[in-house]
């Protein structure tokens, strides 16, 4: 049984005493959650102190990004053991806003993938299509080709350690969310793609996110769907009430 995972990501958003504050109500409320697992996802320069506002509870710390290198002449990036070393467990890899804004592309986050888990971190791998990648009929196409290219060369078992979110780009920030039947139709073809390519133990287990203007009033929906097994969470994560209000929909 895949145990629910709601994942906020911060992206570049909150201040020092914001982020403390965030964590510190997440933290607090996360008792009342029974349902799923929670994940807090702070810009890196926050990671420290949100890991000390979140001691003592059961809300998980993640990255956003990471490069793919452990370390070395690579001005301005971060690597994988510096995250755990600040005690992420989870790192957001290829998000849309990586692959469209900051050229990302499959190879680059394959590199991420397999080096994050390396290094001991859960990769939350992000895949989706443009509004006229879906409007073309292309979305099955594009999120096979981001799975493939992503987890290239990955064995069984470095799968079956991976979270896939799913998040349509046009979803993402735009208050227009997927309805259920569209995020379950791409969940249901990512599930396949893990069985096929894998095997049927493992699309069983690896958890599938859907994310994309995710607010409390349409969790329980887009969650009840068989193959939807949490949400990745943007602008809902950045109020400890909304986001624990996801959690405590479902
Ligand atoms: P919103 O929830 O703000 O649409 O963002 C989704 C997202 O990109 C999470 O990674």
């Amino acid at each position: 049984m895949r145990r629910t995972l709601i994942a906020g990501n911060w992206k570049m958003n909150t201040d020092h005493a914001t982020a403390v504050a965030l964590a510190e109500g997440v933290a607090k409320g996360a008792g009342d959650v029974e349902n799923a697992d929670l994940l807090v996802c702070p810009p890196f320069i926050y990671l420290e102190s949100v890991n000390k506002a979140l001691a003592n509870s059961p809300v998980a710390l993640g990255a956003q990004n990471m490069y793919a290198q452990p370390n070395g002449a690579f001005t301005g990036e971060v690597s994988a053991s510096m995250l755990t070393d600040v005690g992420a467990e989870y790192v957001i890899l290829g998000h849309s806003e990586r692959r469209n804004i900051l050229g990302e592309t499959d190879a680059v986050v394959n590199e991420k993938t397999i080096a994050a888990l390396e290094a001991g971190l859960v990769p939350i791998v992000c895949v989706g299509e443009l509004l006229e990648q879906r409007e073309a009929g292309k979305t099955a196409e594009v999120i096979e080709e981001q799975f493939k290219g992503s987890l290239a060369g990955l064995s069984a078992e470095q799968v079956a350690k991976l979270v896939i979110a799913y998040e349509p780009v046009w979803a993402i920030g735009t208050g227009k969310v997927a309805t259920p039947e569209q995020a379950e139709e791409v969940h249901a073809g990512l599930r396949k793609l893990l069985a096929d390519s894998y095997n049927g133990e493992i699309a069983d287990t690896v958890r599938i996110l859907y994310g994309g203007s995710v607010k409390p009033s349409n969790a329980a929906e887009l969650m009840g769907q068989p193959n939807v097994d949490g949400a990745l969470v943007g602008g809902a994560s950045l109020k400890a009430e909304d986001f624990l209000g996801i959690a405590l929909a479902l």
